[in-house]
């Protein structure tokens, strides 16, 4: 008899090797530990679990990533004072507070640390996903395992970002993110998932080929939804993330900001 393990398929979501080739007895986290979120996920074995958690020389983990950028997220968003910001603590990001900057250490690319963050939105997608559903098997992820679980860079996944000018503070210990009836719904019509993590909205592909038909359509229909126009011409929009430092870490939010990218969805 199997033993009491992390598993309902027996079959692992990322790597597809079933039980007794693969073992299922670490706890896998749906969002990386020590964020305020105890979701434990089934269907991932040691091995997959393992290597979201494991650093390369070239690479930083992407749990790690995940973390690190959510924390910043949050941190920020607090107001802070010239004592405060001394508690911000971070393996990657350097935080000059006379400057009021917020830089990745010099030792890491933004490219690599803007891919391991894109790997760990659809890390954790597919992980919820399949909590929810018990539907992450399906072959419609195979570009999401490919992504996020083998690095493939010749199918590298777009995801958009929604730029506001007010975020809703997220609940400091809340780390959950919706998988509604309605958001697996337009995963199938539109092959799109729809990322809401801490007040910050993200646009995933899942199905780049659908994505593409379908696109201008989809993120029209989510800028109407979720951009919130503070003036006439204002820079609210949603457009694709390329460097990581297009998230609004600091809530520069009336500094004239000039972002770089292909797609600029407004109102
Ligand atoms: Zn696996």
């Amino acid at each position: 008899m199997m033993k009491k393990e992390y598993t309902k398929t027996g079959k692992c979501i990322w790597c597809g090797k079933s039980y007794p080739d693969v073992t299922f007895l670490k706890q896998p986290h749906i969002v990386p530990r020590n964020m305020g979120g105890g979701c434990i996920g089934f269907d991932i074995c040691d091995e997959c679990n393992d290597y979201f958690g494991t650093p390369t020389k070239a690479m930083p983990s992407t749990n790690l990533v995940f973390k690190e950028v959510f924390n910043a997220i949050q941190f920020f968003s607090k107001t802070l004072t010239p004592h405060s910001y001394k508690n911000f603590h971070s393996a990657y990001f350097r935080y000059n507070y006379s400057k009021n900057t917020l830089k990745l250490k010099h030792w890491l690319s933004i490219d690599v640390f803007t891919k391991q963050f894109k790997r760990s939105l659809y890390e954790v997608f597919l992980q919820k996903y399949h909590s929810v559903t018990e539907n992450g098997h399906d072959s419609k992820f195979n570009y999401v395992r490919s992504y996020a679980r083998y690095a493939n860079i010749v199918q590298d996944l777009k995801v958009y970002y929604a730029y506001n000018r007010i975020i809703l503070a997220p609940e400091e210990g809340y780390a959950d993110l919706p998988m509604t009836d309605a958001l697996i719904d337009e995963i199938d019509k539109y092959g799109f998932f729809h990322f809401w993590f801490k007040g910050h909205n993200f646009f995933m592909e899942i199905e780049p080929k659908k994505c593409e038909l379908i696109r201008s359509v989809y993120l029209q229909e989510k800028a109407n939804e979720v951009l919130i126009p503070i003036e006439k011409d204002g820079a609210e929009r949603i457009y694709e993330i390329t460097n990581i430092f297009q998230i609004d870490f600091l809530m520069n939010r009336f500094v004239k900001t000039n972002f770089d990218s292909n797609y600029n969805i407004r109102r």
